[in-house]
């Protein structure tokens, strides 16, 4: 199609403020789905995602548009993930367009990922519409959102089109508004191909799908193409766009989103912002912001069941053909025998996993602690990699430690900048800013050791400013840190699966909480259990979990049978869960109480 009828662009927002309701509108508007198709949030198409409200890959859909200037537009929906843990696929997803529709809920205001995600767009150049959203809400405010939108973000909010995604008011203008302020996209299709990859996924009966955004040039069906990250070359068999059904189409040209299918086996072949070129007539560079992402967030897993192990590793195998950006190794624990160290991008990444894992494949598994990558210099000079505190080296072997920190904005409301000051300081952070973006809201920026926050962050803050603070991240380097390895032993046995990697300065305090929150969790067995953290040879804390002498459902709950019964399902359920070490039975709850304390 000609350049000037196409319009590709994004749909940004904080989590909850309605970017799927408004996708699911505009599709429903355009007539890309029919009533019976309709089905609520479509663009979410994973259970789990729709659970959770929140959109984990990205995906396009291409919509016929004719607007009031009686014209038929190719709209391009490029739909970006929510969540932090994301963020390059975010950038990827905006690459590929040239607008945005801003959408902020008019009963919120503007949040953190409002911020976040409006510079990332102003950032790659992008038209921004500001779209204002729930006005059919009796607590909406549009002028004060409006407000927001222009102290807060910067950008002119006078035109803002107030909707509600929910009765489709407002919609219509959208539309016109995505057609006639949105700039078409640029672009040579007669030029050397420039593809950009922005997605891409496993199907079981197509095999690897690639959703890319034509730069440059033309992608046709039959194809010799090459990868520019990595040279392989690879055959187009078939290609398309999706409606969001998906479309066979021969060609796609510059300016054009769709996806294609070609030879390619593995994901990981297809990485998100890579270079698709001619393979005969290749492009002279690649496109700029590509980057190789590495997991961030480390941790073991294992089956509670040891004969499971084979049928987890097949699991992660079929996990990891859908997300490359997911790893794993095998790893072995006295504790725990044989597992799996993982790498995610993020805590939500992680525990998506992990559901997944739990949910479609049934497995009951053990988590360990998550952690981060630290970066050792030993006494000799060689740096090491550690993601793993087993592989801790000796502490008179190091001379350096450096941990990776990140720059984090705290969105909140003014009442609670007290209690998340004291939060940010216990978590080692150090303020780089300080700003009233309106007169009741404050954005907190503070670089922080990546360390803390997989902790037990950003629920904290959450319970801190009563829901009222948002956070957004991203990585910052690196500080020259003392960190140690705290162990924990039961029984007076170290656990290696229960060690920690803590700040020197904050090893007691933690210890301390540490082993007082194991006490609670770890149930009273026949015998009397010693819980210690250590740090080398130098026990910081102990606590003991005494013998149980009575009956504990005679003693507690009399005749209650109802309580009793539950009491004794909460038993069973608790079982399932529980790892025998040594001769204590240690519940799953207890290798992640590092989480929860604090
Ligand atoms: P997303 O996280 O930005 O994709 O947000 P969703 O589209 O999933 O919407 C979050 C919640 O807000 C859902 O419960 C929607 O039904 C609701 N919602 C979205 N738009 C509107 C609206 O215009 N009015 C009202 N009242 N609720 C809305
Ligand atoms: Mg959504």
């Amino acid at each position: 199609m000609d350049a000037r009828f196409i319009r590709n662009f994004a749909i940004i927002a904080h989590i909850d403020h309605g970017k799927s309701t408004l996708s699911d509108r505009l599709l429903e508007l355009t007539g890309s789905l029919t009533q019976r198709e309709m089905q609520a949030q479509v663009l979410d198409a994973m259970d789990l995602e729709r659970e959770r409200g929140i959109t984990i890959k990205a995906h396009a859909v291409r919509m016929m548009y004719k607007a009031n200037d009686g014209v038929t537009y190719q709209l391009n929906l490029i739909d970006t993930p929510g969540h932090v843990d994301f963020s390059y696929e975010v950038s990827r997803s905006l690459s590929s367009c040239e607008g945005a529709l801003l959408v902020v809920d008019a009963s919120q205001g503007v949040e953190a990922q409002t911020l976040a995600n409006a510079y990332l767009a102003i950032h790659h150049g992008l038209e921004i519409i500001p779209v204002i959203n729930k006005i059919d809400l009796p607590s909406a405010d549009i002028l004060r959102t409006q407000e927001a939108i222009e102290k807060a973000v910067g950008l002119d909010a006078t035109d803002a089109i107030p909707v509600s995604a929910k009765t489709g008011q407002g919609v219509a203008e959208v539309l016109e508004a995505v057609v006639h302020r949105l700039p078409p996209p640029k672009g040579d299709p007669a030029a050397p191909l420039q593809a950009l990859i922005f997605d891409s996924w496993f199907d079981a009966y197509r095999g690897v799908i690639v959703l890319v955004r034509v730069m440059q040039g033309t992608l046709r069906k039959g194809q010799r193409i090459k990868l520019m990250s990595n040279g392989k070359g690879f055959d187009v068999e078939s290609m398309g766009v999706l409606t969001p059904k998906p479309v066979e189409i021969g060609e796609l040209v510059a300016g054009e989103v769709g996806f294609f299918v070609a030879t390619i086996k593995t994901v990981s072949d297809t990485k998100i912002g890579d270079t698709v070129t001619d393979e005969e007539h290749p492009a002279d560079s690649q496109l700029p912001g590509f980057e190789d992402i590495k997991p961030m967030v480390f941790a073991g897993l294992y089956t509670v069941d040891s004969h499971e192990h084979t049928m987890l590793r097949d699991a992660l195998e079929k996990l990891r053909l859908n997300d490359s950006s997911f790893f794993f190794e095998p790893e072995s624990s006295e504790a725990l025998g044989f597992g799996f160290r993982c790498g995610f991008l993020g805590l939500l990444h992680m525990e998506i996993i992990q559901e997944r894992l739990e949910r479609e494949y049934e497995l009951d598994l053990i988590t360990t602690a998550p952690g981060v990558r630290y970066h050792i210099t030993l006494t000799d000079g060689t740096v090491l990699e550690v993601d793993n505190p087993s592989r801790w080296p000796e502490p008179t072997n190091i001379e350096a430690i450096r941990e990776p920190i990140i720059k984090a904005q705290i969105l909140t409301n003014e009442e609670y900048v007290g209690g998340i000051l004291k939060l940010v300081e216990e978590k080692r952070g150090k303020q780089v800013n300080f700003e009233y973006v309106t007169p009741t809201r404050v954005l907190l920026t503070y670089e922080l050791p990546l360390n803390e926050i997989v902790l037990d962050f950003y629920d904290r803050l959450k319970s801190i400013s009563r829901g009222y603070a948002s956070l957004d991240y991203q990585l910052a380097g690196e500080w020259v840190s003392p960190m140690v390895k705290m162990d924990i032993l039961v029984s007076g046995e170290p656990v290696d699966a229960l060690s920690i990697i803590v700040h020197r300065d904050f090893a007691y305090e933690r210890g301390k909480a540490l082993v007082s929150k194991m006490r609670e969790l770890i149930p009273r067995q026949q015998f009397e259990v010693a819980i210690q953290a250590a740090i080398g040879s130098k026990i910081v804390a102990r606590e003991t979990v005494t013998a149980l002498r009575k009956n504990v459902l005679a003693k507690c709950y009399g005749g209650d049978i109802s309580r009793k019964r539950k009491l004794l399902e909460k038993q069973k359920e608790g079982k399932k869960r529980m790892k025998r070490i040594g001769k204590v039975d240690i519940p799953q709850e207890a290798f992640l109480a590092v989480l929860r304390v604090g």
